[in-house]
């Protein structure tokens, strides 16, 4: 079977779930928008009330994702439906082109904020070159997928079924994709459950990690 996952938004917690994921021989993309990193890193919001969630600092980027894909998640992170066609053109090719000027490689994949998404916001994405574009639906059959502009994961980290989903796929020999926010992670426990899940993803016989874009290749 196939293992694959992805990060959103660029927060400070990506450290450590990178660090995770080294130590477990782990791949992932991460999901960023260019346009919200600045100098210095700041706190953005208190995820559920209480944990702050802090940005990344611009020039912290290149060494944080070092080893790991990245992919375009707009320039701002603005609800896709709702912008003018320049509007949505310009957030989507420009981070594109911001994340490649940074990262020094083609950024593929692309992940659409808030899983907002019609057929003209997948039109924009795949006429900017992206080869997949992920929303927030769940399946258990990640591929074939009959769009791969509408391409679907198997469900979020979290989730309460995480591992009967993973066995079902397992049994399939199918590809188990998972994304997730690193700042969902909230305390050591949940970084020592985050590590046991990677550990057990990755010491399973017969799986590989696979960056998505070889998906589509
Ligand atoms: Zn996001």
């Amino acid at each position: 079977m196939i293992l694959c996952q992805c990060w959103d938004d660029g927060n400070v917690d990506d450290i450590r779930v990178c660090e995770t994921l080294r130590r477990h021989g782990a791949t992932a993309s991460f999901n960023l928008n260019p346009g919200l990193h600045r100098d210095e890193r700041y706190e953005g919001w208190k995820f559920k009330g209480v944990k702050p969630v802090w940005k990344l600092a611009r020039g912290e980027l290149v060494h944080t994702y070092r080893g790991f894909l990245v992919a375009n998640h707009t320039v701002t992170h603005p609800h896709p439906k709702q912008l003018d066609d320049a509007t949505l053109a310009r957030e989507i090719r420009d981070g594109k082109a911001q994340l490649e000027a940074i990262f020094g490689y083609p950024v593929l994949g692309f992940a659409y904020p808030f899983g907002d998404h019609d057929d003209r916001v997948c039109a924009a994405v795949r006429d900017a070159g992206h080869v997949y574009a992920r929303t927030c639906n769940n399946t258990e059959q990640v591929l074939p997928c009959a769009d791969p502009m509408r391409l679907a994961s198997c469900c979020h980290f979290l989730a309460a079924d995480f591992w009967q989903r993973f066995e079902r796929v397992r049994a399939a020999d199918g590809v188990f994709y998972f994304w997730g926010h690193s700042y969902e992670i909230l305390d050591e426990q949940g970084w020592a459950d985050f590590d046991r899940q990677i550990a057990r993803l990755s010491a399973t016989p017969g799986a590989r990690w696979v960056d998505l874009p070889e998906l589509f290749a």
